[in-house]
């Protein structure tokens, strides 16, 4: 039984869930990179290996969102974003598995070998891709697309918001705090002074920041922010944060109502660089560090800013006293190597408006080439 259920038998009773990875992910010591960081310990949480085919923290949120979608016997789910999203591919690859059609719906971003990669594999786990221009023509589409699916399925598709970030699939990440609180309990690792986590839409930070109040472990969140701030910021991070707490305690009331502050979660600013998907310096430097020194894959939206922060925060202090913290990185991102499974693919099967993707260059700090990156290092 998953962790969550343990503490909380209502909320099994209530919530609609189907396995789907491979869980308790591992934690690891990253002792190379400590050397190179030079003082305090740092650990990784292995969400990127969290499943066989395709791993990344998004699993955690699907084995809700998608237990919720077979719970109201859809044939469809239909989710968002922007052209590469990794969200986008693990609802295709999971929905798949359980038997359901995908619809996407996708708007423009800096372009990376990401993508491409991203972009195929959608297309070869059958999902249905629409791409937009702007917002505005992606909710006109959306509409269309909802009211075809009635028309040919009987049934309107289950909607699923972006990035998962719902109360419904931010519990997956609240049972990742327990999850890790029983790793802590068993001596895998200490409790963090830090977790590191990447902000996107939003649902993995808020799942873990009210996850680990309820399991009553003390860890600061330090959500690096990834996406335009407008609507990522202290605003709309206390609003989620409400609205997931009051989500699982109107589903289970013992589930206690905290109250959650600024002081619980972090929000830095300071490493998305100019714009959602668009790679920073330090970023791309964070990434070449975990490849060099740990043989770990990651990426330059979410997982190399995110780093970057950590690296920079452990340089920083180790002039003050906090030589023995403790600071757990969250890999979000799934390592899992997909190049092989789309090498035969031509782009030109894709709805053409994509085609821009594999017809222009890639963004030039994007320089890995991700024919020479190996699978995770297998431990
Ligand atoms: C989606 C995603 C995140 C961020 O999660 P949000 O819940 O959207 O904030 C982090 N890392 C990777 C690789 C992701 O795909």
């Amino acid at each position: 039984m998953i962790p969550l259920f343990e503490q909380y038998p209502d909320l099994q009773r209530r919530l609609a869930y189907v396995p789907l990875g491979q869980f308790p992910t591992p934690v690891q010591r990253l002792e190379r990179l400590e050397g190179y960081a030079g003082s305090g310990r740092i650990y990784i949480k292995r969400d990127d290996i969290s499943g066989e085919s395709y791993g990344g923290a998004k699993l955690r949120k699907l084995e809700f969102l998608l237990g919720a979608a077979l719970q109201a016997r859809a044939k469809a789910v239909l989710t968002f974003g922007y052209a590469g999203s990794n969200h986008a591919l693990a609802t295709t690859i999971y929905a798949r598995k359980l038997g359901l059609q995908s619809i996407l719906e996708l708007l423009p971003q800096p372009n990376a070998h990401y993508v491409r990669t991203n972009l195929l594999a959608a297309h070869l786990f059958e999902a249905e891709l629409h791409y937009y221009r702007n917002p505005l023509l992606l909710a006109l589409g959306t509409i269309r697309d909802l009211l075809k699916h009635k028309l040919t399925d009987g049934k309107f598709p289950t909607l699923i918001r972006p990035g998962g970030s719902s109360p419904v699939g931010a519990t997956g990440l609240v049972n990742a705090a327990f999850e890790l609180r029983n790793q802590v309990e068993r001596g895998i690792l200490p409790e963090p002074d830090r977790i590191y986590v990447a902000l996107g839409s939003m649902g993995t930070a808020v799942g873990l920041t009210v996850g680990l109040r309820a399991a009553g472990l003390k860890s600061q969140v330090v959500a690096v922010r990834v996406a335009g701030r407008a609507f990522v910021n202290e605003r709309t991070m206390l609003r989620q944060l409400g609205e997931l707490n009051r989500f699982l305690h109107a589903r289970d009331p013992s589930f206690p109502m905290l109250e959650l502050t600024l002081a619980d979660v972090e929000i830095r600013h300071d490493f998305y660089g100019r714009h959602y998907a668009l790679f920073t310096d330090e970023g791309m430097e964070a990434v070449a560090l975990m490849k060099q020194h740990e043989g770990i894959t990651l990426e330059g939206t979410y997982t190399g800013k995110t780093l970057a922060a950590l690296l920079a925060d452990t340089e920083h202090r180790e002039r003050d006293q906090s030589r023995g913290s403790v600071a757990l990185f969250w890999n979000t991102y799934n390592s899992r190597n997909l190049t092989a499974d789309v090498a035969g693919l031509d782009y030109h099967r894709l709805p053409r408006p994509l085609h821009w993707y594999f017809e222009h260059d890639v963004q030039p700090l994007d320089t890995l080439d991700p024919g020479s990156i190996e699978g995770p290092d297998g431990d």
